[in-house]
């Protein structure tokens, strides 16, 4: 029979694209949970218990939510693969194969033209990589651009859990400390970094104040971010936020220090 004969070469095939569309990355990844949340996928390399993997999809469902209440956006359900690795080794064996260059981050999330992945290893407070990277990937399905400082200023401030977003972020406490000092922002060196490279734990830190100081500060500051995401979602880009944000208040850089000293 031809089918038979057929059979080694259809296999082969089917192998042949099973290999292009998972990747040499499936070598040593083995997927122990497989489940969905909305527009996300997830699998993991570890056992979640079935309240653990309840919880992680309550999570990120609230997450979501939390976003586009929040900040007034419409998430696409454009698909979401969230890939939770047993340890940080497998995970860079992973990531070394797909995305080398960004290997060495503890945690990230790549836009694809398929789809968005968010990587994320187990480690002590994993779950605060979750929620950053899957921050990054809702912001990505509702808005085709956003600047790197505002989409890391947003990923800090949702990272911790919703709780502890307006008061408990640890980065409250060490910019106070360092206004004690003379710190004082400047949101347009932020908004001229183009390379996550440019970003370090100062400039996350200065994004999560400005996010901080627009989303709890003067309704007028409000309003420039209001308007500044309808900009991005309308593919208008030319227009920064600090532009935005000086006509609102001349005085926005001191408005800010005295937002985060005075923030209860
Ligand atoms: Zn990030």
């Amino acid at each position: 029979m031809p089918v038979s004969r057929s059979r080694p070469h259809v296999a082969l095939v089917a192998a042949i694209v099973a290999a292009l569309i998972v990747g040499p990355t499936s070598v040593g990844a083995e997927w122990v949970v497989e489940t969905r949340a909305g527009a996300f996928r997830i699998r993991s390399e570890f056992t979640l218990s079935r309240s653990e993997s309840e919880g992680l999809i309550r999570e990120i469902g609230q997450l979501q939510e939390d976003v586009e209440t929040l900040l007034a956006i419409q998430a696409s359900d454009d698909p979401i693969l969230l890939s939770l690795f047993r340890n940080s080794s497998s995970y860079r064996q992973h990531l070394a194969q797909r995305v080398p260059e960004a290997a060495s981050r503890p945690a990230l999330f790549v836009k694809g033209a398929d789809m968005s992945r968010v990587y994320v290893y187990r480690r002590r407070g994993y779950e605060i990589d979750v929620r950053h990277e899957c921050t990054h990937a809702v912001l990505h399905n509702a808005l085709p651009f956003v600047p790197l400082w505002l989409d890391e200023g947003l990923a800090e401030y949702f990272e911790v859990s919703p709780g502890d977003r307006s008061a408990r972020n640890p980065h409250l406490g060490s910019l106070r400390r360092s206004i004690l000092f003379g710190w004082k922002p400047d949101l347009e060196r932020l908004e001229a970094l183009t390379e996550l490279q440019q970003m370090g734990p100062a400039e996350y830190r200065e994004s999560w104040a400005w996010v901080h100081f627009m989303l709890h500060g003067p309704l007028e500051v409000r309003q420039a971010l209001s308007d500044h995401l309808e900009d991005l979602r309308q593919g208008e880009t030319e227009t920064r936020l600090s532009v935005r944000l000086r006509q609102a208040d001349r005085n926005v850089d001191r408005r800010l220090v005295a937002h985060l000293r005075g923030w209860r």
